[in-house]
Order: structure tokens, then sequence, then C-alpha cells
């Protein structure tokens, strides 16, 4: 009950939403292709121990973060499914990581030395993933010999190769299939190589969302999706392959109501100006909770089943809408990201007006604002 919180302002995540997005993704699998859902950056806004609670009941295999920090916090809340460190880690941390468990990305022998040190003083095999660069220029191996020499390296000091994996560079704005069969087949050359070299690469994957849904032959042994089990297409503007359920959604209530004459100036550097006589409804939460400063360039909101703009810019803490159109009053809850695509304020929509990703905003929404989840 938002009336309960202390504020004005939260976030509902539909649980049951996320459960639909993985079965859906399922269904594209072949049998025995594994799935490793990716709940890093707060499950992209979401939460994360209740999505990975969800989506493990849901029979996803693996789970996936970008820092320990975020690997720890599921450990702690007592998940024991496998955890991938997806980022590279601080030499420093290698005994966290083991002692909790985590599953640590390989490409360079700085690492290697430190984990293999670490898994010494504890008395444990460290676990890895090797990874290889087919494309992004952002982590990984290089070549087939420098992979070659990597693997070696991780068995020679006690470490246990669970998987080896790259990422494919498929983005919101263009896919380039020449260039992802490139990058899978340099992949996969450099998987036969390890065979070849008698090393047990462990699960081969690749895939996030757009990989998946794009082709089985990206499927492997493992897929590894993240915004499609939140409810969005990676490209929107491909078209909506599948229903997907976007899982999340924003909420405000409204604290003020001013009428003002046209010639008014909203908010700061009067960079909005009033046209005609107007109200104009102020919402407690701004860039400090993740709606970005400029939304006032395009982005609406839904207030009772209307759209609203948002106008002038977003204050750190406060955003002020036009309701002249509605007949909203103080009090009234205001839908400032909705979860269904095409109605007004949908995330969707004010990505695609602010020309960013569902990514972006899902992930920007602060700590500060409190989770409902349903
Ligand atoms: N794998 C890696 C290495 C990633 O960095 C990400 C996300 O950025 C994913 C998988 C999931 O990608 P997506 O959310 O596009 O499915």
């Amino acid at each position: 009950d938002a009336g309960a919180r202390q504020r004005d302002a939260w976030i509902v995540v539909d649980l049951e939403s996320i459960r639909h997005n993985a079965r859906l993704l399922r269904a594209k699998l072949a049998p025995g292709v594994r799935m490793m859902a990716c709940v890093k950056a707060y499950a992209y806004g979401h939460e994360p121990v209740e999505t990975a609670r969800a989506l493990l009941a849901e029979g996803v295999e693996e789970l996936c973060v970008a820092t320990i920090e975020e690997g720890v916090l599921l450990r702690a809340a007592g998940i024991r499914a496998p955890i991938l460190i997806l980022g590279a880690f601080p030499c420093e941390s290698a005994e966290t990581l083991i002692a909790n468990d985590l599953t640590v990305t390989v490409f360079a022998e700085t690492h290697i030395t430190a984990l293999a040190k670490a898994g010494r003083a504890l008395g444990l095999s460290p676990k890895v993933h090797l990874k290889v660069d087919t494309g992004m220029t952002r982590l990984g191996v290089r070549t087939e010999d420098e992979l070659l020499d990597v693997a070696q390296l991780c068995i020679s000091r006690g470490l246990f190769i669970a998987g080896i994996y790259t990422h494919f560079a498929f983005a919101d704005e263009a896919l380039d299939e020449t260039f992802t069969d490139r990058q899978l087949a340099m992949f996969q050359n450099a998987v036969a190589r390890l065979r070849a070299a008698g090393i047990d690469p462990g699960v081969v994957h690749a895939a996030n969302s757009a990989g998946l849904l794009r082709s089985p032959s990206y499927h492997l042994d493992m897929v590894r999706p993240g915004i499609a089990l939140y409810g969005y297409h990676p490209a929107p503007q491909w078209g909506q392959a599948l229903a997907l359920r976007p899982a999340l959604s924003v909420y405000a209530r409204i604290v003020r109501i001013a009428d003002v004459p046209a010639g008014t100036s909203v908010g700061y550097g009067c960079a909005y100006t009033c046209a005609g006589a107007s109200r104009i409804a102020t919402l407690p939460l701004g860039y400090a909770d993740g709606i970005p400063r400029a939304a006032g360039r395009g982005a609406q909101v839904d207030v009772g089943g209307r759209a609203a703009p948002i106008v002038g810019r977003v204050c750190m803490d406060q955003l002020m809408i036009d309701v002249t159109e509605t007949d909203a009053r103080v009090g009234d809850v205001v839908q400032v990201y909705g979860a269904a695509l095409g109605c007004a304020g949908s995330l969707q929509a004010t990505a695609d007006v602010l020309e960013t990703i569902s990514y972006e905003l899902l992930c920007r929404l602060s700590m500060r604002l409190p989770r409902v989840i349903t």
C-alpha cells in the first residue's frame, strides 16, 4: 500500500511478468540449453534478490552479475545457484570471490595468479569462465594462442574452468548479422582449438537477449539474457517478436497543483513557459531517483488514462507535469513509467523520445525509490 510508505513515489515490480518472460524465452531453446539470467545492476533496476528467486523457481539454471558486490548480495540472501561475475575484478578481492563461491571471468595472467593464491589460502578451487574478445574490444583474450596460454595457466594453477564465453556487439540501432556471424565463428574456432589441445572448455555461451531471439545458431550450451527477461525487446524497432511483458512501473502522487496564467515559467532556468493558462502539477521524484533531467524534452506520464507532458527541467527530487487537459487532483497517482507498451508514459516510449534505450532508464532508477514487489 503506497499510502503507508514514507514517500509518494515508488516502483512496482511484477515478478509474474518476469517469470512469464523466462518461460517465453525458454520455449525458444532446444532441450538441454541452459539459461543464465543476467541480474546485474540491481536486476536492471528491478530488485535482484526476489528477481533471482523468481527466475530460479522458473528453472533458470545460473545467474550472472557485473560486480562482486552484486554477487555477494545474492549469496547473503541464500541464493546457491552458480553466479558468474562478468566484469574484471580487483586482484585484492580474490578471497572474497572464492569464499562466496562466485565464478570469475578470466583473461589475463594477473587474475589467475591472484585467484590461485587466494584459492590456496582458503583450500578451495576457484571456478572461472574464460572470456574471448571477438569484436566488442572490451574484455577477453584476443587470439587463440592467448586463449590456450590462459587456459593452460588456469589448469596448472589449480583453477577449475567451468565455462567459456564471448559477448556479441548486437546493439539497439542495427543488427549486423555478418559481424555477429564472424564473432560466432571466431569464438567457435577458439573453443575448438582448446578442445584439440585436450582442454575441456566447460559450458560454452555467447547469446544475450538479441542473440537468443535472433537465431538458435547463437544459443550454444547456454544463453545469457538480460533485457528480455524484464520484458523489453533489445531492439524495439524490429518489432515485438515475442509477447514479452515489461515488469516494472514507476508511480508518484501529485503533491501540488498550481493554476497559472499564460507566460508563467516552470522550473530551473525558466526552461519552459506556459503558452496559455495551465495547471501545473508537481510530482515528488527527480533525477536523484533516476528520471533523466532532460525528460521534459518530450516525455509523457499517464494521469488517469490521459497523457500529460513533463515540463521544464527535471529537478533533483521533483518534476512538474502539465495536467491542464486532465481533471487531476492533489493526491492522485500518476504513472511516470508504465509497463504496458503503447500506453502514455510507457518506459519504452520515454526511452524512444529521449533517444536512449530501455536498459538505461531501468538501470538509472536509484535505490532511493522504494520497490514494491508483487
Ligand atoms: N552478457 C553480458 C556479458 C552482458 O554485458 C550483458 C548485458 O549487457 C548481457 C549478457 C545481457 O544482455 P541483454 O540485456 O542485452 O540481454
